[in-house]
């Protein structure tokens, strides 16, 4: 495969841009490559400078869930932007956006949009904190919540990858107040909570990690939350950012049937551009300034560009829900085939599946936590990565991410998908 022109711009770009990359993940430097620069995507296919194309299993990390350039989504587009781009005033379009959201997920009763899931997240935070009068907050060991100071700590997605869990620059004074719990341990929340529960603000959790690779929740672990919360007066936060309006039009509230008391948003309700946002309770929410002591902005916050197509991604998945089953349809295959091939081989590997997200964790399950994911095999992930590259698959390029499905994946690309996947675990067999 020829990678000529993405080897040019990358060599330009690190001596500009920290690593050639705006964000860590994508320098390829844990899975031992260089990156590889996307000129163009359509449909479940991406295609880089120098002309290759790739199945895409990355999805814009999610938000691509309907395909690329989807053409219903894009219709129109061009009177939204002849209209203006940003007035730093109230449009309607900010109206219709909350109200889909709100009635979309049950959960929320009014909600604010912000410019991506680090910003939801840790405005969600200081709303918990403000509407408790309590300083602590618990978050779980792999769990990744963007990268704001309080948040940085024993971390998910690039940050194990690069080994920074815990990242330098955050004073430790700030990240005593964030108290680590190992994911699905009911025992380890329980003590937690005994020991510090009259100051712990909140709980924050992603429902179904998706950054120490695919790890899900037990429902037993959720449901203890829900409990544990009410009995202790804390905030339950559902990080949805991955999982909301992907797992299921109503997110992980709904595949567990839980309510949390706030939720956070990004990804998929952007349709790509740059779209956090939390929403929760009437008497949560109401804290936000200008209503409340709690103080959270944005100039371009609600952007009119990004919410009408954040908006139109929504509305076209409320529209078909069918394709939620589409999505487990092909993630099931997927699953299957890769765990023949897996089997056939007798390579050290299991596939994850949950609806219609995915990891290949090389190790042997089960996955519950941090710990568990930790004992895989990073190299030969890498080298997995490298073949699947070549033969124009394109994975999340490190072993602590998940693969994401979109309405567009067809039988051919599951098939040759498969195909390769044989090949590739026999080539680094
Ligand atoms: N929460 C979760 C669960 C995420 O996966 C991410 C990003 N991958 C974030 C928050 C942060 O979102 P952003 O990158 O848009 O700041």
């Amino acid at each position: 495969m020829n990678l000529e022109k993405s080897k040019q711009i990358y060599e330009e770009g690190i001596k500009y841009i920290p690593g050639g990359v705006n964000s860590p993940v994508r320098a390829f430097k844990s899975v031992n490559s260089s990156p590889v620069f996307i000129s163009k995507g359509y449909k479940s296919k991406i295609q880089d400078e120098d002309g290759n194309a790739y199945i895409d299993y990355i999805g814009s990390w999610g938000p691509a869930i309907l395909g690329h350039s989807n053409e219903e989504l894009m219709e129109g587009i061009e009177d939204i932007i002849r209209d203006g781009l940003s007035f730093g005033l109230p449009t309607k379009i900010e109206v219709d956006m909350a109200k889909l959201m709100v009635e979309s997920y049950p959960a929320i009763d009014m909600v604010r949009m912000v410019n991506s899931g680090t910003e939801a997240t840790m405005s969600a935070i200081r709303v918990a904190r403000g509407y408790t009068n309590k300083n602590k907050i618990i978050k779980f060991e792999g769990c990744y919540h963007g990268h704001s100071d309080s948040l940085l700590v024993k971390s998910g997605s690039g940050t194990i990858t690069y080994g920074v869990p815990t990242s330098l620059g955050v004073p430790e004074e700030i990240v005593r107040n964030t108290l680590v719990c190992r994911y699905n341990d009911l025992h380890d929340i329980k003590k937690t909570f005994e020991e510090h529960g009259s100051d712990i603000a909140a709980i924050i959790v992603e429902p179904v990690a998706g950054n120490m690779g695919l790890v899900a929740a037990t429902p037993e672990f959720l449901k203890e939350l829900r409990e544990i919360t009410k009995e202790y007066n804390s905030v339950l936060i559902f990080d949805e950012v991955i999982t909301g309006f992907r797992i299921a039009y109503g997110g992980a509230s709904e595949v567990y049937a839980i309510e949390p008391d706030m939720a956070c948003f990004g990804k998929i309700i952007g349709g790509g551009f740059p779209v956090g946002a939390y929403g929760g309770k009437k008497e949560i929410m109401e804290m936000v300034s200008p209503l409340g002591g709690v103080y959270q902005a944005g100039t371009l916050s609600g952007n009119p560009l990004a919410m009408h197509i954040g908006y139109k991604n929504i509305k076209l998945l409320q529209r078909d829900k069918s394709i939620y089953d589409y999505m487990e349809k092909m993630a099931i295959k997927l699953e299957k085939g890769i765990s023949e091939n897996i089997e056939k081989l007798g390579i050290n590997a299991t596939i994850v599946r949950f609806k219609n997200m995915l990891t290949l964790f090389f190790g042997k399950g089960p996955f519950n936590n941090y710990d568990d994911v930790q004992k895989c095999d990073t190299e030969l992930y890498a080298k997995y990565f490298r073949e699947m590259l070549n033969r124009g698959i394109m994975l999340p390029p490190a072993q602590f991410e998940c693969m994401f499905l979109s309405a567009e994946h067809t039988e051919e690309d599951l098939e040759y998908t498969i195909k390769s996947n044989y090949e590739s675990l026999k080539a680094i067999k």
